[in-house]
């Protein structure tokens, strides 16, 4: 018996040519576009093991989680790390950046996080490009929560390695995902004697095996349900058009904001700026004394699929998430998740307005569409 997911035939090197052209055009580069079997985790650790070293002093930005991912895996081969915080609540501006780079002139490696899906704030990347191109560190960037939600521009931020996952604001598969990589960032990895080779981490391969040789064959077999998963992904948001889709994300974002604010009883939106906050997902704090986790919790009892979600780690207790991207940012689940929280928020005590939430999400999505 044949099966929709079982015997496929392999997929040739020219179809996986053919969804990197697409995946580039996604992000409006000219640079090399690696499309990598794996969750996001394999090109963000494999381009920084490929370009960091002993010799390598990196600024290493932390604005959620991923940020201290990152300078783990930094110090781990060897290069000298210079970690900047910020609290979650806000993001990181160029001004910081520039003032990391007049303290420590020798900084040549910045690692950023362009949207967190995981704290909701997101990062003015078009400035940071600036002052680090200026500086002319080599730039790398997680754009897996930003992709999708709002503009990626890898050529025109000047970003060296720019990573992306299909499994957010895409509404694609969480198991391939893609870097672009500069010509500079291709030449700090050829001088880089560390930077991984014949490995499953290694950028290098695919410059030397499938870009080097015209892309002609595959340096092994490839994920063909993934590859046309994220084919279709793509051909979806080209179908939709780029603009709409970021432009449901914003109106997900702003109406999950503006309702929050309505329902009331403490609860507020975690990232205190709206400028900084991500379209792709929505952070909340629950008022003093009440339990984000046992909100949430209580909020999806009823056997709902709302996409929410407590923190993660010590952010538990007191940050709800409403995870609006992909084929959840829309204005029926923005609200259906508001008045989820209302109700399980009253049951705690708090008194809510979910008439008044409602009427904010419909007045929020209009708005700036
Ligand atoms: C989701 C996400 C990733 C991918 O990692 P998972 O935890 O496996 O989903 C990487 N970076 C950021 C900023 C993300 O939001």
């Amino acid at each position: 018996m044949t099966h929709p997911f079982l015997d496929l035939a392999p997929l040739s090197a020219a179809r996986f040519a053919a969804i990197e052209d697409r995946v580039a055009r996604l992000l409006g580069t000219e640079q090399d576009v690696v499309i990598m079997q794996g969750e996001a985790l394999l090109p963000l650790e494999g381009a920084i093991r490929g370009t960091a070293g002993p010799g390598t002093t990196a600024l290493n930005v932390i604005t959620g989680p991923y940020g201290q991912t990152f300078g783990n895996w930094l110090r781990d081969c060897g290069a000298s790390v210079i970690d900047l915080a910020v609290p979650f609540h806000t993001a990181v501006t160029a001004d910081q950046i520039r003032e990391a780079f007049a303290e420590h002139p020798e900084i040549d490696f910045v690692s950023l996080v362009h949207a967190e899906a995981a704290t909701g704030n997101t990062n003015p990347v078009a400035e940071i490009g600036e002052a680090v191109r200026a500086h002319g560190a080599l730039f790398y960037l997680d754009a897996v929560a930003s992709i999708g939600a709002e503009p990626v521009l890898p050529d025109a931020w000047g970003v060296d390695l720019c990573v992306i996952g299909a499994q957010k604001a895409m509404g694609g598969p969480a198991g391939v995902s893609a870097v672009s990589v500069s010509e500079r960032a291709w030449a700090r990895m050829a001088a880089n004697p560390a930077a991984p080779r014949r490995s499953y981490l290694s950028l290098l391969d695919w410059k030397e095996r499938w870009f080097d040789g015209g892309r002609k064959t595959l340096l092994h077999a490839p994920a063909q349900l993934e590859m046309l998963a994220l084919e279709a992904c793509v051909e979806r948001i080209e179908g939709d058009g780029l603009d709409a889709v970021m432009s449901r994300h914003r109106a997900a974002a702003l109406s999950t904001r503006a309702g929050a604010v309505a329902l009331g009883g403490g609860l507020e939106p975690y990232v205190y700026e709206a400028g900084e906050a991500a379209p792709v997902a929505t952070t909340l704090r629950t008022p003093p004394g009440v339990n984000a986790s046992s909100v949430v919790a209580k909020a999806l009892s009823e056997g709902s699929a709302l996409p929410l979600a407590a923190g993660g780690g010590s952010l538990a207790e007191e940050m709800i998430r409403v995870n609006h991207y992909g084929p959840d940012a829309r204005q029926d689940l923005v609200e259906s998740c508001l008045v989820a929280l209302g109700t399980a928020l009253a049951e705690f005590g708090v008194a809510v307005d979910p008439e008044g939430a409602r009427r904010a999400v419909s007045a929020g999505w209009a708005q700036d569409r």
